[in-house]
């Protein structure tokens, strides 16, 4: 049995000047407590109570190429020798930018920033500028950060078949303190219904600056999107003069070298990129059009951030991306191999202990679940599995040496090998006997 203590008692000291006792609130639900990490390397991590762990939370995504990379280390090592931050410009931005526009497919220019939430900000800013008009699009489902403007908890799809029809609906804030008008030009729509959407756009087109959607529903299922879906919402968004973002700070460098857009062929106008960029540095950016990125050039759209592309966040973004690079990106397919075994492997655990679950998957990212559904193609359904059951099968892998996300979503990295693999699926033979 592993024990916690330390974990626990870290947790009590935390709270008497760290306000939750975590870092970002999301962090306070894993189950039995909140882990404390004493250090990591590669696929694996180790907590403070000496507990060894394979790791697929992976910090929510930004470790693709695992934790404490040699190469990434050094890079980032050496530039920060040579200072950390200069707040003038640098060779560092050059380099990354065009790094960027070679591998990215919609980035013509690209804007730096430090996190998803202030990229996601950019981008619509950068919409309505362009458009001169304010609505912005969302999906029910879709997460786009936690900025004022855009963040919502997640709504009843009541709520979005109601706007789907064109009427009004108060959309509520996610949380308190966030003020009840700061939602009032958004329009939410049910995701994956080319119907609505289609009705939506061509009523309000007038009054819709941008519509941003996740490429793939990682946030509720890794649904994917039907195919035309997408295509659907490109040509609508052309025709209308509505900016199309497509929210990448997930599938960014992990569904490809290209994103989402690149392994779809789909060009967006804007693409948000965060995570997996820095490889566990803080960093994003907004890619895209330069017609529509040249209201930075202009001055007319202020883009701002003391520690936008510092040496250290630019370091980490050109060691990560040439990484991948490497071998035509030959590491994406070794992820998706190991990725594809993995999720087959649960698929066939679930079948040989009873228990009704699906496995949603694209590439190095899945979503696992408990549900009786038989497949899990959109957010109501998702919403019916049971998540108390899968919180507590995240608890169990703990004990067996496993690290997961207590949502579901799963993530790998270059540095998970077939032997993690195959020990991961032994634990959750061994988990799922007790559930
Ligand atoms: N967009 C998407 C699709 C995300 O998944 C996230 C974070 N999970 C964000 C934006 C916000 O990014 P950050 O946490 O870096 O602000």
């Amino acid at each position: 049995m592993n024990t916690y203590e330390m974990s626990i008692s870290r947790l009590q000291a935390a709270k008497e000047h760290l306000a939750g006792g975590v870092a970002s609130s999301l962090r306070a639900s894993m189950k039995p407590t909140p882990l404390y990490a004493e250090s990591a390397k590669g696929a694996h991590i180790r907590d403070v109570d000496g507990n060894e762990y394979i790791d697929y939370l992976l910090a929510y995504g930004p470790l693709i190429l695992g934790h404490a990379h040699d190469g990434l280390t050094e890079n980032v090592i050496q530039a920060m020798r040579n200072g950390y931050t200069f707040g003038l410009q640098h060779d560092g931005e050059i380099k990354l930018a065009n790094l960027l526009a070679e591998v990215l497919p919609c980035a013509e220019k690209v804007a730096l920033s430090g996190s998803g939430t202030e990229a996601v900000m950019l981008a619509l800013r950068l919409s309505r500028a362009f458009t001169g008009k304010t609505k912005i699009v969302r999906f029910h489902g879709h997460y786009h950060g936690w900025s004022d403007s855009i963040f919502t908890s997640f709504p009843s799809s009541d709520m979005s078949q109601k706007a789907s029809t064109g009427e009004a609906a108060k959309i509520p804030p996610g949380t308190f303190g966030q003020s009840e008008n700061s939602l009032e030009d958004i329009i939410i729509l049910p995701w994956n219904d080319p119907k609505a959407l289609e009705e939506t756009l061509r009523k309000h087109c007038h009054e819709i600056a941008a519509v941003i959607t996740e490429p793939v529903m990682c946030n509720s299922g890794c649904i994917q999107p039907l195919p035309g879906y997408l295509e659907q919402m490109r040509k609508l968004t052309e025709e209308l003069h509505i900016v199309m973002i497509m929210d990448e700070v997930i599938t960014g460098f992990r569904l490809s070298l290209g994103g989402a857009h690149g392994r779809f062929g789909i060009l967006p106008d804007l693409v948000i990129i965060g995570k997996a960029m820095g490889g566990g540095i803080a960093i994003s950016a907004v890619a895209g059009k330069a017609e529509i990125m040249k209201l930075v050039d202009d001055g007319k759209v202020s883009h701002l951030g003391t520690l936008n592309g510092n040496c250290v966040s630019t370091a980490a973004a050109i060691a990560t991306i040439t990484q991948l690079s490497a071998n035509n990106g030959a590491v994406y397919n070794q992820m998706e191999e190991l990725f594809v075994e993995l999720a087959e492997g649960i698929r066939l655990l679930l079948g040989k202990h009873r228990i009704p679950g699906i496995v949603n998957q694209i590439g190095p990212v899945f979503h696992m679940m408990f549900t009786d559904a038989l497949e899990v193609n959109d957010f109501d359904t998702f919403n019916k599995r049971d998540s108390a059951k899968y919180t507590h099968f995240a608890e169990l892998m703990l004990e067996e040496g496993v690290l997961l996300r207590p949502n579901g979503l799963w993530y790998i990295s270059t540095a998970h090998q077939k032997s993690d693999i195959e020990a991961t699926l032994h634990a959750i033979d061994r988990a799922l006997i007790h559930l």
